[in-house]
């Protein structure tokens, strides 16, 4: 009598170890999220005027002034990116801001994204002295644990090697171009049909 309940148990634990083996195995195959990488500066923001305040009579670049959050928030906005960004969200895809900007300005460029009604995504900047395309390809491989990760855009050729390297779609933009991106919307439609 006693054997029988104890096969009966045996019988159970199994039963119940491999519907629930099913359940995770199901969980753990269902599809990622689609998502995006946009680089900010050149990309989104036109940063022509913050540079030319940064920029030293020798030429050389001032970060301490580049990066001054105050001159960050005034950066114009390239429209035609901003509508493009719209339509990309409504298609489903996640938008993560993944900008060489140094972590002290991520409020200003959060504020920045907000004030100016770009769609609403997860920004992430790079701690100072670290390097860029380093960070960007970290960045990138940390987000497709998660995402799919589908295409970036980008105005550098650095956010194109970051993005070839990780394994997705790499679309250059003209540096601060409201035209291009027409172009840039094309491409995008190409990888999402
Ligand atoms: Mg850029």
């Amino acid at each position: 009598m006693r054997r029988r309940y104890l096969w009966i148990g045996v019988l159970g634990l199994v039963i119940v170890s491999v519907l629930f083996g099913g359940v995770q195995k199901a969980f753990t195959q269902l599809p990622k999220p689609k998502a995006c990488i946009i680089d900010i500066d050149g990309t989104i923001a036109n940063e022509n005027e913050r540079r030319a305040i940064a920029t030293n009579p020798d030429g050389s670049t001032n970060w301490r002034k580049y990066f001054n959050p105050e001159l960050v928030k005034k950066d114009k906005p390239i429209l035609k990116s901003r509508e493009v960004l719209r339509w990309v969200e409504q298609k489903g895809i996640k938008i993560f801001y993944v900008s060489s900007r140094e972590t002290t300005v991520l409020k200003a460029s959060k504020w920045w994204l907000k004030a100016h009604n770009f769609p609403q995504g997860e920004v992430y900047h790079r701690r100072p002295f670290t390097r860029s395309l380093e960070y960007k390809i970290d960045t990138v491989r940390t987000i497709q644990k998660s995402y799919d990760v589908i295409f970036g855009v980008g105005d550098r050729d650095r956010d194109i090697t970051a993005y070839q390297t990780c394994g997705i779609a790499a679309i250059k933009v003209k540096e601060s171009s409201e035209e291009d991106w027409i172009r840039v919307k094309n491409e995008i439609a190409k990888l999402i049909k």
